[in-house]
């Protein structure tokens, strides 16, 4: 019991204080009725088997991991890959009903929480929606004093995409361009994020969001056929 004790508890060694905060008083394992600890999301520590992480567990407490803009992708992925091991519901295919659908439910919660946070943009958007904001509801309000030059730009932008031939030179400064804006646009969300300043970052979400379609479009005009 000690070994599987320890060889759960390990890998959610690592939780943030905020997590280990709001996740105080709830939780009692479904089979053994031991008190869960905080850092025991998805396994009791004293029987081992699958729990369902509390719905007040953010998409960054389930994998341990500070509520973070620039997020260590790597990290991620590594934490990603250890859970889905023990998740996976192969793992748990002569467990009783009860356990597979835990372990069903938990893996696809986990395949969402890494499909939103591995990608930077979805990743912001979900820091905005934790506080309250969503970039859906303010699209029509965003902020900046030179926004409507922003739109005109990107719809000029759009067509002589569309219209230039593939591979044209111009089409390839234009995309490596367009890299750049996004990743300084990016980096503008991570400063306001920190901030805390959410109304500055929605307006450089909206703009990346435009940003990003266009580049899809300047991608697949640059690429080999
Ligand atoms: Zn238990």
């Amino acid at each position: 019991m000690l070994r599987a004790s320890l060889c759960f508890r390990t890998p959610f060694s690592v939780l943030s204080a905020s997590a280990a905060v709001r996740f105080a008083h709830e939780r009692q394992c479904w089979k053994c009725a031991s008190a869960l600890l905080t850092t025991e999301l998805f396994f009791c520590g004293s029987c081992g088997v699958v729990q369902a992480p509390p719905p007040s567990a953010s998409f960054f407490d389930i994998f341990g991991l500070p509520e973070k803009c620039d997020l260590d992708g790597e990290e991620l992925d590594r934490r990603f890959k250890r859970l889905q091991r023990l998740l996976h519901p192969d793992k748990h295919a002569t467990k009783p009903s009860a356990e597979r659908e835990r372990s069903q439910a938990s893996s696809v919660l986990l395949n969402q929480a890494y499909q939103t946070l591995m990608d930077p943009l979805s990743r912001a958007h979900y820091i905005l929606r934790l506080h309250g904001t969503s970039v859906e509801e303010s699209r029509g309000t965003m902020m900046g004093p030179d926004h409507q030059t922003f739109l005109a730009d990107m719809m000029e932008k759009m067509e002589a995409a569309h219209d230039a031939p593939r591979n044209a030179p111009a089409l390839l400064r234009m995309r490596d361009a367009n890299e750049a804006e996004m990743l300084a646009t990016f980096q503008k969300i991570c400063e306001t994020l920190d901030r805390r300043n959410y109304a500055a970052s929605v307006d450089h979400v909206i703009r990346l969001n435009y940003l990003s379609k266009l580049q899809d479009v300047l991608q697949d005009k640059t690429s080999p056929q």
